[in-house]
């Protein structure tokens, strides 16, 4: 399997572990589709998708709660999430329904916990093993524990099939396939030494699950991630015991994701339509889904997949209707917060100065990965290598 990252750049096993923790004096108050965010425009609702997966007629419902309930547009998450914006008085109920009948919320208690990532195109091309299933089994035996209600709605998980795509994107817990017979174990995208097979790789990303709580109720305090407790990838192996090999340094990510068409190992295509900063517009979603042949997967790159697909011919109404497939495109480098009018905070118009920014050519620092804020806090800013483009009382400052 690493021969198929090998090319990549590689980072110290034990760096993700070596940040100065923050101490949390108060639990996770991350939105969710239930528990929302009293954001400048109103409500705002964030809706889990483990592996970013989700059908046609549940992107329409999605599309239609954010219109009648919304501001009308879907935003995509650097999680693979999706955010429905300015959602109108009481309209938070009416979304709750409107989500568990499509099937979106399968648990109202674990609704902030589902933040799983997943190889992009896993099953269809590329890694070693196919985490789809992986996915689905994790997800409903943690809604199926009373006890993984309590993680914080910022502890993220990640299956990654082999590419190296997810795995190095700072998730709590992480499998990593290695090859088709044997599963590593990570913890805070830190490789433990922990190896299982595939069919055993869901029942101990669970046990390390659990065991974050364990150490969590041991240590006192209410961290919210691994690298928040005192030698949390430590203490958290040694109490899941049995025998370790040497770590393998963990992939770092891709600085971007694929985009345009890609061939499938069964000879069909599949889509990959960046959307620009991550805003899904109505228009967009309705011909997203009508272009499905069934299920489809968002990103971490805020970009959607269409798989399975005759060809690429969908490819130039996508394009036209302002998705991006152009893999070369400066889309596919830059991601922004909210900033104004959505966020209080926000100093600056941060959107509108990138489409700006976009449209003449002026994006800062070439070709780098860049992600644009109103403020310090530095909201949805991606894993891995990225500058910051900041905005401040006088102008933007880089970094
Ligand atoms: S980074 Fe600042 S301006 Fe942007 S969404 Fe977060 S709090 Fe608001």
């Amino acid at each position: 399997m690493f021969a198929a990252v090998a090319d990549r750049r590689w980072r110290s096993s034990l760096a993700g572990a070596m940040t100065v923790p923050p101490i949390r004096e108060r639990p996770d108050a991350c939105p969710g589709a239930l528990q929302t965010h009293a954001a400048a425009d109103g409500a705002l609702a964030r809706v889990r998708l483990p592996g970013g997966a989700l059908t046609a007629e549940q992107l329409r419902a999605l599309s239609t709660a954010a219109g009648e309930l919304g501001d009308g547009a879907l935003e995509l998450t650097s999680r693979g999430n999706v955010q429905l914006r300015g959602l109108r008085s009481g309209g938070e109920r009416e979304l709750g329904d409107r989500l568990a009948e499509a099937g979106l919320l399968p648990s109202a208690t674990h609704e902030t916990a589902r933040n799983v990532l997943a190889s992009v195109l896993s099953g269809r091309t590329g890694g070693v093993l196919d985490v789809r299933s992986w996915v689905t089994e994790f997800d409903a035996r943690m809604c199926a524990d009373p006890a993984l209600a309590d993680l914080p709605g910022r502890f993220l998980t990640a299956f990654d099939d082999g590419r190296g795509d997810v795995a190095g994107l700072g998730a709590d817990v992480g499998l990593l396939a290695l090859d088709r017979a044997t599963v590593a174990l990570l913890l805070a995208a830190t490789d433990t030494g922990l190896r299982c097979r595939p069919d055993e790789a869901v029942g101990l990303a669970l046990a390390a699950t659990r065991g974050f709580l364990d150490e969590r109720a041991a240590q006192g305090g209410t961290p919210w991630r691994v690298t928040e407790l005192a030698e949390g990838p430590a203490r958290i192996a040694a109490a899941l015991g049995g025998p370790r090999t040497d770590p393998l340094p963990v992939p770092s990510p891709p600085l971007t994701g694929p985009a345009g068409a890609v061939l499938q190992d069964d000879g069909r295509t599949a889509l990959v339509a960046v959307v620009p900063l991550g805003r899904l517009t109505a228009d967009q979603a309705g011909l997203l889904a009508s272009t499905a042949v069934g299920g489809l997967q968002l990103t971490p790159w805020r970009s959607v997949v269409v798989p399975d697909l005759e060809g690429a011919g969908a490819a130039g109404a996508l394009a036209a209707a302002g998705l991006v497939l152009d893999p070369r495109s400066p889309w596919l480098s830059v991601s922004a917060c909210a900033g104004r009018p959505g966020c209080a905070k926000s100093l600056a118009d941060v959107r509108g100065d990138v489409v700006r920014a976009v449209a003449t050519g002026t994006l800062p620092m070439g070709g780098a990965r860049q992600h644009w804020v109103g403020c310090e806090r530095r909201c949805g800013r991606p894993s891995g290598n990225v500058v910051d483009v900041v905005a401040t009382s006088t102008g933007y400052r880089i970094g």
